[in-house]
Formats: C-alpha cells, structure tokens, sequence
C-alpha cells in the first residue's frame, strides 16, 4: 500500500486532462537525464495502453547510455539549428495534440525553443487570445480547443503555465510522481513503463545512493522487480557504458582540471571546448563528473563548468552572445546550491542538485564562480 503523495482532488484535475485527451505530446528538459527520459518514456507506453496516441519530444540529444530505454527511437529529438525537417514535425505535434505533459521541468525557459512553440500553440489556441486576434467567437474554429498543459516535477518553484501542476519536490525523481500518479487513478504498469520509470528513479538518486531514505520508493522498486524490470541490467546499461573517450576525460578533469579551496570545502573543474574536442565530447558525456569531488573527505560543494553549443530560443538570441557556458553544482546536506545558480548565474534546482547559464565566455563564467563562492558556500 502507497500512501497518497498527489491527492485525490489533484489525481481527479489529471485524470480530466487525461481522459479528455486523444493526441498527448510529452516534453521534457533539455540534455534529457535517466528522470527526464524515463518519466517521458513510462507516461508514454502507460498513455499509448489506455488508447491515447503519444509523440515524446525532446529540445536536444539523449545521451547514448539510454538509447536502449523501451520507446527511445521513436523520440523526436529537436535540431537545434532549428532548421530540420524534424523541428516542423514537433511543430506539428504540438498542434495537433489536445494535451501537452511537461515532465521533469519547471519553466518552459529549461525546453528552449521546443518551450517557444509551446507557449505559441496554447496562447493561439487560448479562447481568451482568439477574441482579441481573430474577432468575434463565431469565427474562431471550433474544433480545436485550448492546449491544457499538465505538469509532473520536482523541481521548486513550477511556473505557472500549466494548468494542472503535480509538483513535490520533496520527490527524488519525476519518475516516481508518474507511478503515484499511475498508482492513484489506478491504471496498469506494463513491464515497458516500469522499466523507463525505474530508469529514472534509479538515475535521480544516483543508484539509491542519495534523496533515497524514503521507504516507500523501495516498496515502489519491489512492485517493479516483481513486475519483472532486470535492475540488474538497467544499472550495466546506464552506469557501466562510458566511452574510452568519456573515461579518459574522467581522467583529465580529476588530475589536471579539479581544483580545491579546503577552507570553503570546494571543489571546482571546468572545460572548455577545446578540451571537450580532445575527449570526442558527446552529449551526456558531462553526466557525473560534477559528483565525483564529492566522494573526497571533506569536500561539500562541487562546481563544474563547460562550454556549450548555444540553442536558439528567442530569448537566448536576446542575450547576445554565441558561447554559453553551462554550469553544474552539487553539494551534501544542509548546504543549498540553487540559491548561488539562481543569484549568479540565472539558473536553479534542488538544494544538493542545481544548475545554470552564462552567456559569454567561458572565462568570464569562471571568474563570476571565484568571486562568488566564498559568499554561497559557507
Ligand atoms: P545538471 O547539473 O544535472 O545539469 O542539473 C541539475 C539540476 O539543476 C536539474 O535537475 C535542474 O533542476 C537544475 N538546473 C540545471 N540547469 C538549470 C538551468 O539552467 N536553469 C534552472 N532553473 N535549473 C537548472
Ligand atoms: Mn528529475
């Protein structure tokens, strides 16, 4: 037995969106992570049994350790040149859907462009905007209807775009809020589903190793084992499956990158693309080198920093600048992160888990960290 996290007023705004719905398009963050593929990736093959039609849409490249999820290859994964013929079919999935679920995000802004179109579907839609854009109601067109949003996170501070938000983040993983909420109306977990949310709560917590004293998640994993998920093999796939190149860049970062500040118990590293060049830098490479730090004796607070392609969302293009540096922190207990990515570099996230931006070069980035961290992290 599960105790109820979303309740039953909330599981009953859901379940309307849901069961309203023919055609749902599911989007998740940017550099989609374990959670974010395995929240999207359950939702789906869940919503594709009740009879619903899913299009999972992700704003960049999954890493290749989760190309053996069940339903990854039918994603659509944005071109962030913005210019394939890819972008206009996620254009046309989100037309064409009469529900959009955000899962394991907070605010459009951490989807990009694909976060653009969002926003520009549901307000062309909005009855509200048809009056003021098209004249009178008899001439908006009938059939379409508004694009009700609903969200699933974890993340503090969901934006109020969505029009029903399940968001706790007092939980590990996104991936967990989808089976409490499959759990709570009731629906059936195919071993399919089960295998991508396990994924995700697996990977949010760093194979149980953190955000993982809470009971009920094991009593969650024991219904998912009985259902027949090999964690065994999920864990090979996802944690024994670094490249040479992945490895060797471990390497370098931990010998001739990281530096330490013992009076503040930091430890920093960043790269830039030069480097990520050296090491055939691919997407998802970057994942959990910003823990590693954290695993020497009396280092609390990790930095990691690199340099990165710039996606072209309108507002990022109003920023002015081409380079964008992309910033992780990591920290251990009672020493909150978000509020330093928030402050200085625009970003946020969870108190031991949070990242940001800067727009400009890298070494300006570097040096707004050397200048702030002694204040944040104390
Ligand atoms: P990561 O370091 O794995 O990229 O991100 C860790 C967490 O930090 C994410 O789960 C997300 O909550 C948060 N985060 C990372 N980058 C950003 C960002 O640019 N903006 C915001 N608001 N949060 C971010
Ligand atoms: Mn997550």
């Amino acid at each position: 037995m599960i105790s109820s996290l979303i309740g039953e007023q909330l599981v009953g705004d859901a379940q309307r969106l849901i069961e309203g719905a023919k055609k749902i398009v599911i989007l998740t963050h940017m550099a989609p992570d374990g959670d974010a593929m395995g929240s999207s990736l359950g939702l789906r093959w869940w919503l594709e049994e009740m009879g619903k039609a899913v299009t999972v849409v992700v704003p960049s490249a999954f890493p290749d350790f989760l190309g053996w999820m069940p339903g990854a290859e039918d994603i659509l994964v944005y071109d962030i040149s913005g210019e394939s013929a890819v972008c206009g079919q996620i254009r046309e999935a989100i037309e064409a859907a009469d529900l959009a679920i955000c899962a394991d995000f907070n605010e459009p802004k951490r989807i990009g462009a694909v976060g653009t179109m969002l926003l520009e579907v549901k307000n062309e839609r909005d009855p509200k905007n048809q009056q003021i854009f098209r004249g009178s109601p008899g001439e908006r067109k009938k059939e379409e209807g508004d694009l009700p949003i609903l969200m699933i996170d974890h993340h503090p501070n969901p934006s109020d775009v969505a029009d029903v938000v399940l968001s706790y983040p007092e939980s590990p993983s996104a991936s967990e809020i989808v089976y409490r909420l499959i759990y709570e109306m009731k629906g059936q977990l195919s071993l399919n589903a089960a295998t991508c949310l396990y994924t995700g709560m697996m990977t949010d917590t760093g194979n149980f190793a953190f955000n993982s004293n809470h009971p009920e998640m094991y009593e969650i994993v024991g219904e998912m084992v009985r259902l027949g998920v090999d964690k065994d093999a999920i864990y090979n796939r996802v944690f024994n499956a670094y490249s040479e190149s992945r490895m060797r860049l471990m390497g370098f970062c931990l010998y001739q990158k990281m530096r330490i500040f013992p009076k503040e118990h930091v430890a920093f590293i960043y790269l830039s693309k030069r480097e990520l060049a050296r090491f055939h830098f691919q997407s998802g490479d970057a994942e959990g080198l910003v823990n590693l730090p954290l695993q020497i004796r009396d280092i609390h607070y990790s930095c990691f920093m690199r340099e990165d392609k710039v996606y072209p969302s309108e507002e990022e293009k109003a920023g002015g600048s081409k380079i964008k540096v992309k910033i992780s922190m990591r920290s251990q207990g009672d020493r909150p992160v978000n509020t330093f990515c928030q402050e200085v570099f625009g970003g946020g996230g969870h108190k031991n888990a949070s990242g940001g931006e800067y727009y400009g070069p890298l070494p300006e980035a570097v040096k707004l960290f050397l200048e702030n961290y002694q204040r944040y992290c104390k």
